[in-house]
């Protein structure tokens, strides 16, 4: 039987990229056919990457369209990132639907839309093709960029997106109250960024009514009160491959799974494992800061030191390091995140808060320790330190480094209050409830399907008449 398509179309960044391409994989296995478009760089890299290089072509259709960039261009430039896609990827996505539709077996059902990619929903729209936003951050991030104009009407941002006024406010009755600098793209420390972001904002806002769908990598159990301000919006999360005992897919980098192996030589919740996702860069200070912190903290660490890390060329290690810290610190440069998460060895997460990693965390039932950089991430850490209370951040000094004493102390005060633990399981119960069959999360997916297989259906009917 013809299956319904499905075109999947990802942010290039690796926090959408892995749970869009969770998404896609979990259609296929409701004999969704899925064909995932990328742009040419990031698909290049996701495929290079792929551990089972076979393993994604029988599943997934892999396709890519240019960003309008020269190859040589600096893709790490989000504001010129944006605009030139949004410049030239709508005409080449209509041709490429297009040349899909051509092949009779092939014709589009829907397409599902990360909703920082404003303009493919109005290719959708043009080409009357059904459509679903997909939004890979949490709802209440969301809901700053949903209030986008009662926060401009409200004078708490301008015209720029820039923060106006510094205060706790309600985004509505039933939601906790937010810092306005908490707000996603005010935390950039780059103003160029901000505009860009805003801009992207007010384009996202715009359209946001549009799709039939708009899903959420959430949960009820995470964010009730956010979400029963906007009854829209359907939560199916957190999708994590772990959660099918599958591999999680998609990465930028080479995972190395040589750090599971040391896992299972540590004693059960005993290691820190330290992550700050695939964007943060640290500067020197704070980097040997980090590195001896965790030195004195006396307990085994698993920490992930990405390739560019740091602000400098090349990531220095304060002097004899390695040679000090021996087998207790495991040092990769990117891993498997969802299974270390999930590994017994692990007693907490130092972590940047971006919602992929918390929701990682959450659903693994560990407690956090918070280093927030930029973004949602201080939302995101304002949920677990001052909502779920299942953390602890970390406060900067004068000369605004999270010292060596800091980090000692603030892990000392995580390991010795089990209530953090104790909090963190209960939360993790929550969240396995809402996504097993009758759960909220699962039902939702569950009725997202079964519009898909109508949606298709009923094209096929038409053509048929
Ligand atoms: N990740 C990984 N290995 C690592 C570090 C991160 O697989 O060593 C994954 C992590 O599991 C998560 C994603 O990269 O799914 C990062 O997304 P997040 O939203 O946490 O942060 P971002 O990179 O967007 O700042």
């Amino acid at each position: 039987m013809v299956k319904s398509h499905v075109l999947v179309i990802p942010f290039p960044a690796q926090g959408h990229v892995i749970p869009i391409m969770e998404l896609a994989q979990r259609l296929v296995e409701q004999n969704v056919k899925v064909t995932f478009v990328n742009t040419e760089v990031i698909h290049n890299i996701v495929t290079s990457n792929w551990i089972n290089k076979d393993g994604y072509k029988d599943l997934i259709q892999m396709v890519s369209l240019p960003d309008g960039l020269d190859p040589s261009e600096d893709r790490s430039d989000l504001p010129k990132l944006v605009k030139s896609m949004s410049q030239s990827m709508p005409d080449k996505l209509e041709e490429f639907i297009k040349s899909v539709d051509k092949e009779d077996d092939s014709k589009v059902t829907c397409i599902v839309v990360d909703f920082t990619m404003p303009w493919a929903i109005q290719v959708a729209k043009n080409m009357g093709i059904a459509s679903t936003t997909f939004c890979p951050a949490s709802v209440a991030t969301l809901a700053g960029i949903l209030s986008v104009h009662k926060l401009l009407d409200d004078g708490i941002v301008n015209d720029k997106g820039m923060l106006l006024k510094d205060e706790m406010i309600r985004l509505s009755e039933n939601m906790h109250p937010i810092k306005t600098s908490n707000i996603w793209w005010v935390c950039f420390d780059d103003s160029a960024l901000i505009e860009a972001t805003f801009q992207l904002v007010l384009e996202a806002k715009e359209v946001s009514n549009w799709p039939e769908w708009f899903l959420c990598n959430s949960t009820t159990e995470l964010e009730a009160a956010a979400l029963s301000a906007y009854p829209q919006l359907s939560p199916i999360g957190p999708l994590l491959a772990s959660n099918r005992l599958a591999d999680q897919v998609g990465h930028f980098w080479q995972e190395d799974p040589s750090c599971l192996e040391w896992l299972d030589q540590q004693e059960t919740s005993s290691v820190i494992y330290i992550a700050f996702g695939s964007f943060t860069l640290f500067n020197q200070t704070q980097f040997e800061e980090l590195a001896i912190g965790l030195e004195l903290s006396n307990k085994p660490f698993l920490w992930v030191v990405r390739p560019g890390m740091t602000k400098e060329t090349t990531t220095t290690f304060p002097n004899g390091y390695m040679e000090r810290i021996g087998s207790r610190g495991r040092i990769v440069s990117w891993a498997p995140q969802q299974k270390v998460l999930a590994h017994p060895s692990v007693a907490c997460f130092m972590s940047h808060c971006g919602w992929n990693s918390t929701l990682e965390g959450v659903t693994n039932g560990l407690p956090f320790l918070c280093w927030p950089y930029f973004g949602d991430q201080f939302q995101d850490k304002s949920y677990i330190c001052d909502i779920w209370k299942t953390g602890l951040g970390f406060d900067k000094n004068e000369g605004g480094i999270i010292t060596r004493g800091e980090i000692k102390s603030k892990i000392e005060e995580l390991f010795n209050n089990e209530i953090f633990k104790t909090k963190a399981l209960d939360i993790k119960k929550k969240v396995e409830s809402s996504i097993t069959k009758g759960g909220s999360s699962h039902s939702n997916f569950c009725k997202f399907i079964e519009w898909i297989h109508e949606k298709d259906s009923h094209a096929k009917a038409q053509l048929n008449q």
